[in-house]
């Protein structure tokens, strides 16, 4: 394994942390998580600079980045504005994976270019009030009609449908098959007469937003088929690891991004004399912390090697993600205790970091599915 980033990488990276550091200051983010708004104004730059092509083949539009390059690309983006991370993937790269491995050519000529130029935004929308962890026995159910589909069920927890110009569902298109069999995945405006989206409020990720849809008798066309009928439970398996891969990225990048301010805080804090970094029960928890992340991104840089290898790693994909969510959230606890009184307040941004850090135990897989998965590849 070789994680010397090359001189292209480099470069892209230096572009990428002047970018951030113009358009997405910390004063920025406080104002889209207070407002609880999607970053639109950071989302159009990245655009214009070309990074929301990054997932996306050359071909239709994109840059065509490795794992790796989008490993590095979300880990920067996720310590400068965790919420915009979490967005880009939702948005971007879920829909980029599945339309560019399942999509026809039509739907990835005429959605790609467009994804990758910012003018459209995807959700993706799996889980259900009845199906979380066990998300293949969802019961939305989609009945094939002589000139479409008819769709009536109920989501849960679907982020970014507000801003969305199409969702990613996941329907039940055969109720007799094993229930992994007869899922299919669609392709659903949520404009469409029946579609009703609630938006719920939450802990933290404020600028992403989270929904409930239900869908009442919802007709859309034959074509909206993503991949093949009854298989999309193999279009959410086959990349996974990628996914993980950047789901690990955005906590790393967060988890560091924590530890930095609490390293700047405990340097300029006084009591009993002397800045409280210089106590070394402080030391040794801010030891660490780092000791934990770059653990945590040796994990990350690994998977996304296997991957981009196209090696599949199972077991490595959900280490990184488990280790990376854990150590994220152990990083925002240490963080707010390194603090005191101070964390506690929300002009610091310490809280932000505590209430964002817990999505990334429950999101990509909860830590015990995590964990489960990671046993059985140990053949348990
Ligand atoms: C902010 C947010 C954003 C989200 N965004 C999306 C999205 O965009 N699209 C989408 O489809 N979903 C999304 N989700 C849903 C997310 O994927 C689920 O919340 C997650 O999979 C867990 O499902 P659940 O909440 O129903 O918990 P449950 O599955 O009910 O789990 C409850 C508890 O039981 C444990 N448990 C379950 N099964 C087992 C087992 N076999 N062994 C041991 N313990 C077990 C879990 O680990 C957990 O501790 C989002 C969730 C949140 C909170």
């Amino acid at each position: 394994m070789d994680f010397d980033l090359t001189d292209a990488q480099r470069d892209a990276r230096q572009a990428l942390r002047a970018l951030l550091k113009r358009e997405c200051p910390i004063e920025y983010v406080r104002e889209c998580d207070e407002a609880e708004r999607f970053p639109t104004e950071l989302f159009a730059k990245l655009a214009a600079a070309g990074w929301l092509g990054l997932p996306i083949p050359e071909a239709y539009g994109g840059s065509g980045g490795t794992c790796f390059d989008l490993t590095l690309f979300l880990e920067e983006l996720a310590g400068h504005f965790e919420a915009a991370a979490n967005i880009y993937y939702t948005t971007i790269v879920i829909a980029a994976d599945a339309l560019t491995h399942f999509g026809s050519e039509q739907q990835k000529r005429s959605l790609l270019p467009r994804l990758a130029r910012g003018e459209l935004r995807f959700a993706f929308s799996l889980s259900e009030p009845g199906s979380g962890s066990d998300a293949a026995s969802l019961r939305t159910r989609a009945v094939a009609e002589d000139d479409g589909w008819l769709i009536n069920g109920q989501k849960m927890f679907c982020s970014c449908a507000q801003v969305a110009d199409y969702i990613l569902l996941m329907a039940r298109t055969d109720t007799e098959a094993p229930k992994h069999d007869g899922i299919t995945m669609f392709l659903l405006d949520p404009k469409t007469k029946g579609v009703e989206r609630r938006r719920l409020k939450k802990l933290g990720l404020k600028p992403m937003d989270l929904n409930e849809i239900f869908l009442g008798d919802v007709r859309i066309p034959k074509d909206a088929v993503i991949g093949q009928v009854n298989r999309g439970w193999r279009n959410v398996l086959k990349t996974l690891d990628y996914e993980r891969c950047c789901l690990s990225a955005v906590n790393v990048g967060a988890a560091q991004s924590t530890l930095d301010k609490a390293i700047s805080y405990t340097a300029q804090r006084e009591q009993f004399g002397q800045k409280i970094a210089q106590f070394q029960l402080t030391k040794a928890k801010l030891a660490d912390m780092q000791m934990e992340i770059d653990a945590a991104r040796l994990l990350l840089y690994r998977s996304a090697f296997l991957v981009d290898k196209g090696i599949p790693n199972p077991k490595e994909s959900a280490m990184a993600n488990l280790f990376s969510s854990e150590t994220y959230v152990r990083a925002a606890l240490n963080g707010m205790r390194l603090m005191g009184g101070w964390g506690y307040l929300m002009e610091y941004d310490m809280q932000r970091h505590f209430r964002d850090s817990k999505l990334a135990e429950i999101g990509g897989g909860t830590s015990e599915i995590l964990r489960i998965v990671i046993a059985r590849e140990l053949g348990r």
